[in-house]
């Protein structure tokens, strides 16, 4: 998506070779426009889709996620969360999930009753980079008895392998920019 490409460009910075920091639209400050037209470019690529739920990972997937819901008809969006709060006090599914930008590994979590058999499910986040989090999400999905119609992704860091683990695994994988390299604080895409 030019424009994506365009703000990253302009409002991403690099850190070191492999972090990409958007908080200026993404990450931090919301851009709430430019975030629902990212919306509309997943909905566009997915158009054939039908969905039942949105699910992500807290806490910078809600954001894009909320604001791809309406381009699908306003379908719940369930995120997954990081620990385990003590309202938590219903069964769910839990899958593990390794940080590396924070070198940790964290067990997501869903509620089980806010995902089901049957469910069309469309994942989504901020970033896909070893692809951690969106494999932990479609176990959580598969857990269920749930189906992965889709994964989607804002930014893909294509050097890190995640996103053609996931296409291989059979995955329809949709990233709005991919970035192919970070060399001496430049990000260039795909
Ligand atoms: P993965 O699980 O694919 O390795 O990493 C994706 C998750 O880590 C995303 O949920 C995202 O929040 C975070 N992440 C990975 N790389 C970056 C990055 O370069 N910048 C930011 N802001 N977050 C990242």
């Amino acid at each position: 998506m030019k424009a994506l490409k365009e703000r990253i460009k302009k409002d991403g910075e690099a850190i070191g070779t492999e972090v990409v920091k958007v908080d200026g639209f993404l990450n931090h400050q919301i851009d709430v426009q430019f975030m629902s037209q990212l919306g509309k470019e997943f909905r566009r690529r997915f158009a054939d889709l039908k969905i039942d739920k949105i699910l992500t990972v807290e806490a910078s997937g809600i954001a894009i996620a909320c604001m791809t819901a309406p381009w699908f008809g306003y379908p719940p969006v369930v995120f997954a969360k990081k620990t385990k709060p003590n309202t938590m006090t219903d069964e769910f599914y839990g899958a593990e999930a390794r940080s590396f930008t924070k070198g940790t590994v964290s067990i997501i979590r869903v509620s089980k009753k806010y995902l089901h058999q049957g469910d069309r499910i469309l994942i989504l986040d901020d970033f896909l980079a070893h692809g951690e989090a969106a494999t932990a999400m479609t176990q959580l999905v598969s857990q269920a008895g749930a189906e992965v119609a889709g994964i989607g992704a804002v930014i893909e860091k294509g050097f890190q392998g995640g996103g053609d683990r996931l296409r291989k695994a059979g995955f329809r994988l949709e990233s709005l920019a991919i970035i192919e390299k970070i060399e001496k604080g430049k990000i260039r895409f795909v």
